[in-house]
Order: structure tokens, then C-alpha cells, then sequence
């Protein structure tokens, strides 16, 4: 398969939706972008299995992190995979701020800072237009 077609297959996959904070591309001036979800830095290799769909900020702020804090216990954990985990079993809406329900969910809000003051008025303002978040 070529990148093209990687690329594509990434994107459909996730419907074209961010897999950590579930934005769509759609309403996001800035290009989605596809995600190692283990780093190349770390031999996370470019195939199917360890790529994600994601939006700027969450690819920005996880860098080539594979792990984070959970903020509740101080304790290390990793950060979700969305290829082998559920997004609603370590995630949930409040409103406009996302919640961790787990140490993955928690750990990857903080180290995706996806709880910024400007994110959650994105979220807040999608919502009162009634188009997120997404019905899956
Ligand atoms: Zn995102």
C-alpha cells in the first residue's frame, strides 16, 4: 500500500474524525494529520495497526509520547491506543470537557491538553449548534 492509500485508509477508518478528542476534520481550519500512535522514534512502525487520525493539537501536544501522569494518582501510564482500545471505556463528555474515566483517559487528557480554555469553547460552540459531539 502506498502512502496515499495509507493515508486514506487512516482517515476513512476514523471517519474522518480525530480518535482522541473526536473533532471532526471538518470544522478545523488546520489539516488532520496521521499519527504514529508508538512514535517512529520509538520502532513504531507506518502501518495500518499503528496509525491514528488526529488533529493538530492532540498530534502536537503527544509528541512521540507513549506515556503520561495520571493527574488523580500521580501514577504512570500509558497514553490510549486507539487501535486497541475503546474510545468510551477510558473517555466521556461533560458537556464540553472530556473526561477521563480510566488512568489511560485521564493521563492522555493532560498530555494532549485537551481540556485548553480555547478547545472546549470550540467544543461548546459545535455543541450549541448541535453538530457534536459526533453521534457514533
Ligand atoms: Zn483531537
Amino acid at each position: 500500500m502506498d502512502d496515499e492509500a495509507l493515508a486514506n485508509l487512516v482517515r476513512d477508518r476514523a471517519r474522518r474524525r480525530c480518535e482522541y478528542c473526536q473533532l471532526p476534520q471538518t470544522f478545523s481550519s488546520a489539516r488532520f494529520q496521521i499519527d504514529h500512535i508508538i512514535a517512529q522514534q520509538h520502532g513504531g512502525k507506518t502501518v495500518a495497526s499503528n496509525l491514528a487520525f488526529a488533529c493538530l493539537a492532540d498530534n502536537n501536544h503527544k509528541g512521540p509520547n507513549l506515556a503520561g501522569i495520571d493527574p488523580k494518582t500521580g501514577k504512570r501510564t500509558w497514553l490510549f491506543h486507539p487501535r486497541r482500545q475503546k474510545w468510551a471505556s477510558h473517555f466521556r463528555w461533560q458537556g464540553p470537557v472530556l473526561i477521563g474515566r480510566t488512568a489511560v483517559g485521564r493521563a492522555t487528557i493532560a498530555v494532549m491538553a485537551m481540556n485548553l480554555p480555547h478547545r472546549i469553547a470550540q467544543r461548546a460552540a459545535l455543541i450549541a449548534e448541535g453538530v457534536f459531539p459526533p453521534r457514533t
